[in-house]
């Protein structure tokens, strides 16, 4: 016969923690406790099957349910030693919903089930407290009636209200047994009123309606939503858990609480947490009274005069305090756990797995493990590697008030607070002069670069997580809000409005980029801490990962970023971020828009300088690590000038004329940047820039090699080729440069020359590129755009459509697209490695520092990531655990 039922108590159970999926977690582990001895109340759990059962069969039951529900009902019963239903020692009972995952939107525990107008005189009897009886008798009513019956709370309060009025109480505890049976009397009328039914009075229909509204409650709007929101499946279904009623609220010797083995928003190994004496279920969290402190310690800390459970019921607490051990060291993880004392006896309600913060996470995993309590591989699995980032940015104080005047998208994580500017050049100006500023605008574009660099923080009222601010934001380690819809930005009066209030430039606003919350005024903030235990689980990372580790890095700041949080060298130096900086523009500005080689060769001369330091320092910062240049990839239209101000600028300094340069502007105007004259295909129409880039890479790595007395390692690579024959062109340019600044010089610098893999051609002519090419740079930004043949910064109106209609699992731009754009990585790994056997083979772009993408790259055996700086540490723990064959989530 089909099994329903499981039964625990008195120190055994059928079931066990191991069955989750049958029983649900607070059902498996309430018979995990009754397994190891701990004081549990007997119980039974209806399993998940019948859930399944139920929905599958028109909302029935399966005919054997209902003689298992009550020789269940009647073990608890004896082992209670009274009876359900029994008019002269009734057995009362909690139902309590139970999902294999911890759901909120699930029914409500009903407790005190069991109690009618019979069995309450009975409870008041064997008591010996009238009063307890009827307060459980209306906690009951309400309860059921509200989670069962689905009357509303207000029903029941007002009339609470009215009666306390009447007799001038202030508190629940104010009220007598005759005020409670006035109350219940009063209850009774309000449930029949709302549900045109008198109060269910039969202990088997309350059962069955309990049970009844559990399952169907698996149903409802809000669990499927939670569901949808959390990837758990439809078909788990839900448990429910039957279980004997022990009394918090029998008088002063009685209590019920809630504690942490460990303190859950730290992580310091103390217990914490806090009861109520004489109260009963909820009333803890409910914040009715103002609970009490568990240990003397907390007490003392928190400064409260209310004395601690372990001065009240010493004896209770010390086997508290044993059982949490017991707990923690039989589950190997900090506890989150419920309990009852009823008349000095202490009973276990629950235990699971306590949620926790990014830091306490770290700092218990960490500790668990150098305590031998689980192994090092053990802690660096059960670190998320996104919520690194909680650790990697400053944060705000969550004890600090805030007043949010808007909400938006949490597009990169931290918090900052500055001055209100409206534009870039503010942003500078004011930085430069001391100020620390927060960048508003509507959305940001390519030239707002420098003053995103200036602010402290970002906010845009339009644009999504991968808008041009969000990326780049990211990729700097700013914290960022974008698409704050609500908020009405006026450029011309420098204002933003929000919920009716308006803030002129420099009003000081707080950003917090992990939320996406905008705040009114500085808000206290907490500074990362990367020592202690973060910098020991790293360690442990680093011993087990295969994959290294690299950084983009555009800038020394960059660069000196990286190598603090652990990069093994650059994976990408994008050489026109180099451009950004005002005075260089010009320089670039007038390249590009030179009418001739001579032209063209002027303008380089200027920038020749420039880029040698920047290398140089580069080289210098990774001290002998490999750093990877790409050849200048501009997509044109962001360099060309906008204003006519910035026309006569670059005409003053070549000595044009603003109408001439405006003309060549307009013919380099292009339909489809994202697919025009930019990548290798610049190199190939104008080889003296790739020619200027090479000797400034070897000069620079004269430079820093004279300096730092290690040798350096220049990688050098081609963006956007797709043959063979244009990467043949431009190394040729490259070598005979190396050639050129080593007889120049008398050093002759190691150098590799490479090329990235972004576009479909590329990946299927690999095996014949690699004959060339020394190693692959999988840019996976556009290889997802040219594969899918979506833009990114075009993206944001459809595709959120696409995944949640399933076409596409996540934001391809955040985690990588495995079935496509991963299908051409590893067939360009495979035909690149059998042209060039050990090609070196890494990634970069956003995808490198993507837990699931970083996943991908160690199956696929690539030998490095490569990602913004601030998501170096959150990369190698990300492969560690792909070493490890940690599943891993994206972080879209
Ligand atoms: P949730 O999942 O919302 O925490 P629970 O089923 O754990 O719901 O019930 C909430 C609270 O109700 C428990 O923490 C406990 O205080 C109380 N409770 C549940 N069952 C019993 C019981 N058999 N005896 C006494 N109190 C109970
Ligand atoms: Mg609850
Ligand atoms: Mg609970």
């Amino acid at each position: 016969m089909a099994k329903w039922v499981y039964s625990f108590g008195d120190g055994k159970a059928e079931g066990a923690s191991a069955m989750k999926e049958l029983l649900g977690g607070k059902g498996a582990n309430l018979a995990e406790m009754a397994n190891l001895g701990l004081p549990v109340p007997p119980g039974f759990t209806i399993s998940t099957e019948v859930c399944t059962y139920y929905y599958a069969n028109g909302q029935s039951y399966p005919p054997e349910l209902k003689d298992q529900v009550d020789a269940a009902l009647n073990h608890v019963g004896a082992l209670a030693g009274h009876v359900f239903a029994d008019p002269e020692n009734p057995l009362l009972v909690s139902v309590r919903s139970g999902a294999r995952a911890s759901m909120p939107g699930m029914m409500d525990t009903v407790l005190n089930l069991g109690l009618n107008d019979v069995t309450v005189e009975a409870i008041a009897r064997s008591s010996g407290d009238e009063r307890f009886a009827w307060d459980s008798y209306r906690r009951f009513i309400q309860m059921y009636s509200n989670v069962v019956l689905g009357v509303e709370h207000h029903n029941f309060e007002e009339i609470l209200e009215v009666h306390k009025d009447q007799k001038g109480y202030f508190q629940d505890t104010d009220l007598t047994a005759f005020d409670w049976r006035k109350v219940v009397a009063s209850y009774k009328e309000a449930v029949e009123r709302e549900t045109k039914k008198p109060f269910p009075q039969d202990p088997r229909e309350q059962l069955w309606g309990a049970i009844s509204a559990v399952f169907s409650s698996w149903m409802n709007q809000r669990a499927i939503t939670y569901r949808r929101l959390h990837d758990i499946p439809q078909s788990w279904g839900t448990a429910v858990n039957v279980q004997a009623m022990v009394f918090g609220n029998m008088g002063e010797t009685s209590a019920t609480g809630v504690a942490f083995t460990r303190n859950p928003s730290t992580g310091e190994n103390a217990l914490y947490g806090e009861f109520l004496v004489n109260a009963q279920g909820e009333d803890v969290v409910a914040g009715i009274r103002t609970p009490q402190n568990i240990t003397e310690i907390a007490r003392i800390a928190a400064k409260s005069d209310k004395p601690s459970m372990e001065t009240v019921m010493p004896e209770v607490f010390n086997e508290f305090v044993r059982a949490t051990q017991l707990l923690e060291r039989h589950y190997r993880d900090m506890q989150d756990m419920e309990f009852t004392v009823e008349r000095g006896k202490f009973w276990m309600l629950q235990t699971r797995n306590g949620k926790r913060t990014g830091r306490a996470a770290l700092r218990v995993a960490v500790e668990m493990a150098t305590s031998g309590l689980i192994t090092r591989e053990e802690a660096i699995s059960r670190i998320e590697p996104g919520s690194l980032d909680q650790l990697l940015h400053p944060t705000l104080d969550p004890n600090a008030e805030k007043i949010i005047i808007a909400t938006g998208l949490p597009a990169s994580p931290g918090a900052a607070c500055g001055e209100i500017v409206f534009s870039s050049d503010d942003a500078e100006t004011l930085k430069a002069a001391g100020h620390k500023v927060i960048l508003v605008r509507v959305e940001t574009s390519p030239e707002d670069i420098s003053g995103m660099h200036a602010a402290e923080g970002i906010l845009t009222t339009r644009g999504g997580m991968t808008s041009h601010a969000a990326v780049v934001a990211r990729g700097m380690g700013k914290p960022c809000v974008s698409g704050a819809g609500a908020v009405r930005v006026d450029y011309a009066a420098q204002t933003l409005t929000a919920q009716g209030r308006t803030f002129s430039k420099g009003d000081v606003i707080t950003v917090d980029g992990t939320a996406g919350q905008v705040m009114e005024g500085a808000v206290p903030m907490l500074q990362p801490e990367v020592s202690g235990e973060f910098a020991e689980l790293m360690g442990w990372a680093d011993e087990v990962r295969r994959l290294k580790v690299r950084a983009n890095a555009d800038t020394p700041a960059d660069a000196r970023i990286a190598r603090q949080f652990g990069a093994e060298g650059i994976g990408l130096c994008r050489t026109e971020h180099m451009f950004f900086d005002n005075e260089r523009i010009v320089a670039v500005r007038e390249m590009i828009l030179a009418e001739n080689e001579e032209g063209r060769r002027a303008a380089l001369a200027k920038i020749l300088p420039m880029q040698r330091s920047d290398f140089a320092s580069l080289f210098e910062i990774m001290h002998g690590l490999p750093v990877t240049i790409r050849l200048l990839d501009p997509p044109l239209h962001e360099f060309l000038p906008h204003t006519s101000e910035e026309i006569a600028e670059v005409a003053t300094a070549v000595g044009s004329t603003p109408e001439k340069l405006k003309r060549r502007a307009d013919e380099l105007h292009e339909f489809n940047p994202m697919l025009g004259f930019r990548g290798v295909r610049l190199a190939i129409a104008f080889p003296e820039i790739a020619e200027m880039q090479a000797r400034a890479i070897f000069e620079g790595a004269v430079e820093a090699q004279a300096k730092t007395g290690r040798p350096v390692i220049a990688e050098i690579m081609a963006p956007l080729v797709f043959s063979k024959r244009e990467l043949d062109l431009v190394k040729a340019r490259i070598d005979a440069m190396a050639e050129a600044v080593a007889s120049e010089t008398g050093v002759a610098i190691p150098y590799h020359v490479g090329t990235m893999i972004e576009l479909p051609r590329a990946a299927l002519r690999a095996g014949e590129i690699a004959e060339t090419a020394e190693f692959f740079s999988f840019g996976t930004n556009d290889l997802t755009q040219t594969t899918l043949g979506i833009s990114r910064d075009d993206a944001g109106s459809f595709l959120g459509a696409y995944v949640q209609k399933g076409i596409l699992p996540q934001d391809p731009f955040i985690s990588i697209d495995v079935d496509g754009v991963g299908e051409l990585v590893a067939l360009a790994a495979e035909r690149g490695r059998k042209t060039r056997d050990g090609i070196k083979l890494g990634i970069c772009g956003e995808h490198g520092g993507d837990p699931a993408s970083i996943a991908f790259c160690e199956k696929t055996g690539l030998d490095y990531v490569s990602c913004s700086p601030y998501r170096v540490p959150i990369a190698r723990l990300a492969a560690a655990q792909a070493a490890l064959g940690h599943a891993a989530r994206s972080t879209a």
